[in-house]
């Protein structure tokens, strides 16, 4: 079954939309209320799930030669694509929360979940860059605070890495290299889109527009030659 990718700014609220989700998806999948067993298994992967920290993405810390090489992202990418990997089929949904900000991974990804032939999709976060950095700049100064009050901020993150900020340049310079997703492509669509300011009643429709693309009467018929 379907894999569905969140994409968006650090801190744009993608971890708080992906966990909405899958109790959406959770309660769509255990309605046997027809008298039939449930068709889907659901997973939720992340960088949280995997203990990756938020610092694989910090380029600051390298020589501007080596910075394509960054190790330490190609090696998270590998994690999680053998997450991914070891999990997607006909039966399984899986919501891959993450930055998914190159478009060559999503392509990667896509190309991933059609050699098992099942469909895949993207959910854009929509926040403004000024809402995103006010979180990351909260987190910042509740982590100093933290500091200043002798707690070891090592532990604290690893307590709920998923309330860990980025260091202010890795966070710009994620912005700054984030690649808009584009709906005209296959890799790329069907593309749905949540806004920060979007109500329950939004955030379902666009959910129940999601279940129908991946799971409903609306699902493509995956071809592997398509
Ligand atoms: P990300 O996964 O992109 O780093 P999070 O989901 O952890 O972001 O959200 C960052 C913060 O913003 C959290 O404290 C969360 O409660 C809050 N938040 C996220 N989405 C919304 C929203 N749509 N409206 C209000 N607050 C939100």
């Amino acid at each position: 079954m379907p894999l569905i990718m969140v994409t968006g700014f650090p801190t744009s609220g993608k971890s708080t939309r992906a966990k909405q989700l899958y109790s959406y998806l959770d309660d769509r999948i255990k309605d046997t209320s027809n008298g039939a067993a449930p068709k889907y298994r659901l997973h939720l992967i992340s960088d949280q799930t995997l203990s990756i920290s938020r610092s694989v993405y910090d380029l600051s810390a390298l020589p501007a030669h080596t910075r394509s090489a960054n190790a330490s992202e190609k090696d998270a990418r590998a994690t999680i694509y053998g997450a991914v990997k070891r999990v997607l089929s006909d039966k399984d949904i899986v919501i891959l929360d993450g930055l998914n900000y190159i478009k060559g991974w999503r392509y990667q990804l896509h190309c991933e979940s059609k050699a098992v032939r099942t469909p895949s999709c993207l959910l854009q976060i929509g926040c403004p860059t000024d809402k995103a950095k006010e979180v990351n700049q909260e987190r910042l100064r509740k982590q100093q605070e933290a500091e200043t009050a002798g707690q070891d901020p090592i532990q604290s993150s690893q307590d709920d890495e998923s309330e860990a900020p980025y260091a202010p340049e890795n966070w710009e310079n994620l912005v700054f290299r984030y690649e808009e997703p584009n709906a005209m492509t296959r890799w790329d669509s069907p593309l749905f889109t949540l806004l920060w300011d979007d109500d329950e009643e939004q955030t379902k429709q666009t959910f129940d527009s999601l279940w129908d693309a991946v799971a409903g009467e609306g699902r493509k018929i995956v071809k592997p030659n398509q």
